[in-house]
């Protein structure tokens, strides 16, 4: 399905003209507007999910593959050292276009690009609350 007033459902299926790097019958992958590094892509499906907790099955086990080759094709493009794959599910987590999609951003030595955390420790408490309850 997809949602009339979502912005990437129109990227996804080029209604919006994107730069596009790839496409199949269930995804488009396209250049991110504002990259975190030179490279940064998107991979979008083509029906509308608002996040990973949504995503039909196949297509999120079909997901990963994609992203595999895709990182392994623009390395040897692009040059570059590394790669994170980041995906925001939630406000909370960052998430600004309530559209699935899973960053690929490509990493060079030196770059400026910011993922990254504060280690916490791990406390006994946490520990047997969470996995009492799984
Ligand atoms: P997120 O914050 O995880 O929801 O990521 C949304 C991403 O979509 C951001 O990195 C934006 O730069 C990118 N974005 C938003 N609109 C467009 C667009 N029209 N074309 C390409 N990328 C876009
Ligand atoms: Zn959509």
């Amino acid at each position: 399905m997809k949602d009339e007033n979502c912005i990437f459902c129109k990227l996804a299926n080029g209604e919006i003209p994107t730069s596009t790097l790839y496409e199949d019958e269930d995804f488009r992958v396209i250049l991110d507007a504002n990259p975190a590094s030179k490279g940064h892509a998107l991979i979008i499906p083509k029906e509308h999910y608002a996040n990973l907790y949504e995503l039909d099955d196949e297509l999120a086990s079909k997901v990963l593959v994609l992203a595999k080759k895709m990182i392994t094709k623009l390395t040897d493009v692009l040059g570059c050292d590394g790669y994170n794959l980041v995906q925001n599910n939630g406000e909370t987590a960052g998430q600004t276009v309530f559209h699935f999609h899973l960053h690929l951003i490509p990493r060079y030595k030196g770059d400026a690009v910011g993922i990254g955390w504060k280690l916490g420790k791990l406390t006994e408490g946490d520990k047997e609350e969470i996995l009492s309850k799984i």
